[in-house]
């Protein structure tokens, strides 16, 4: 995308903090530059601001829904005044979509010719290792990316690989299932914890938590060998934990090691 509709060290993309960070790694290897415009207080894209902001030379709008880090759904009406809205193409990055009750934007290609899907093979899926992404747009833009994309094509193991977990979607659906299931026992659990003081919504395979103090919380997990995210560092997400869903085990073993820390927490008089 960036190559077919970004001119380097002249055009430049828009991103929407707190996001995913790959959009700007992948501008800077184009030598792109980004625009951001914070979200809202609630994680929403700020329509104004965003349109406020857009030059002749804003050519990509990066929307991630769920997104990620935050792991809440934009609201559909905002997408879809933002696809009508915006002078140049949107991208919704749809990586999380199998986690949330929101309908894709796959549906809506029709009516919006700037509009482009993006989905991919690592998570839902459990493939990230393979490398495989999806794009969806009209016909005119996927004509580009065969313009700019190189002869060879996406590997053949990846290929077998992805043609073999196409052939078993009941596997990938029950994997989805238990992921939901355990996000939902999760999302209990941390609620009971008096050392959460907020666990935010979530529309994706991971839970945005909020603590006192999230660094020092990160080291003591990382002692007991369970890995989080420390998300505290990041515009809006101020002690911030991210923490994915799990195996049903490494789920069980979390909220175990976290009550054990309340547990000791409360023991602390005064
Ligand atoms: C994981 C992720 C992707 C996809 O990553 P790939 O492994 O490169 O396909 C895209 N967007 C977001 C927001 C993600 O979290």
């Amino acid at each position: 995308l960036l190559r077919i509709f970004c001119e380097p060290r002249v055009d430049e993309i828009m991103i929407l903090p707190p996001t995913y960070g790959m959009y700007k790694v992948s501008a800077g290897i184009s030598d792109v530059a980004i625009k951001e415009v914070s979200l809202t207080a609630d994680f929403q894209p700020d329509v104004e601001a965003i349109l406020a902001a857009v030059t002749s030379n804003t050519k990509l709008l990066f929307l991630c829904s769920p997104n990620n880090p935050t792991a809440n759904d934009f609201d559909r009406s905002v997408i879809i005044e933002l696809v009508q809205k915006f002078p140049g193409i949107v991208v919704v990055d749809e990586a999380y979509i199998d986690f949330t009750n929101q309908q894709s934007l796959v549906a809506d290609l029709g009516q919006y010719e700037n509009l482009v899907v993006m989905q991919t093979f690592s998570k839902a899926w459990g493939l990230a290792g393979i490398r495989l992404g999806m794009a969806f747009a009209s016909e005119e833009i996927i004509h580009y990316f065969n313009k700019v994309k190189p002869p060879y094509n996406v590997n053949q193991l990846s290929q077998n690989a992805a043609l073999a977990a196409m052939d078993k979607k009941e596997k990938q659906e029950l994997e989805v299932a238990i992921i939901l299931s355990e996000r939902a026992k999760l999302i209990q659990a941390l609620e009971d914890l008096d050392l959460v003081e907020r666990v935010f919504p979530t529309s994706a395979n991971f839970i945005l938590i909020r603590v006192n103090d999230a660094l020092s919380l990160y080291n003591q997990l990382v002692e007991k060998k369970i890995i989080v995210r420390n998300r505290s560092n990041v515009h809006l997400c101020e002690g911030g934990l991210r923490i994915s869903v799990g195996r049903p085990e490494e789920n069980d073993r979390l909220i175990q090691v976290l009550n054990q820390f309340s547990h000791a927490e409360n023991l602390i008089p005064g």
